[in-house]
């Protein structure tokens, strides 16, 4: 899961989005996959602990590619009038982790 690379408190990726969506464009943004890891490595993100400001490139990319997919998958992952976001990302992300562990661990055993 996401950490503070200052203080180590862990992140909620909902939050960071709504961090996020006050760029210009995002909506666009969030529908392409490239400008969205681009935008997301290069955008200063504030940590709502320490306040201490980092770039989203100090945070895991593979889970930032799992939110973007998140927030497409579902329709409405997104209230645009209020700026916030409708997923609760991190359960999902957890959620998924674990199926892929349990994936793994059903694969290997078949001979
Ligand atoms: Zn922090």
């Amino acid at each position: 899961m996401a950490k503070c690379p200052l203080c180590g408190a862990p992140l909620d990726w909902a939050e960071l989005i709504e961090q996020m969506l006050a760029l210009d464009g995002i909506e666009e943004i969030l529908k392409d996959r490239d400008r969205f890891m681009e935008a997301f490595e290069g955008f200063v993100f504030k940590c709502p602990h320490c306040g201490e400001e980092f770039y989203g490139r100090n945070l895991p990319a593979k889970e930032a590619e799992k939110v973007f997919e998140l927030l497409n998958e579902f329709k409405g992952s997104i209230d645009w009038e209020n700026r916030k976001v409708r997923l609760r990302l991190n359960s999902l992300l957890a959620l998924d982790t674990m199926l892929e562990q349990w994936d793994r661990k059903v694969t290997q055993k078949r001979p």
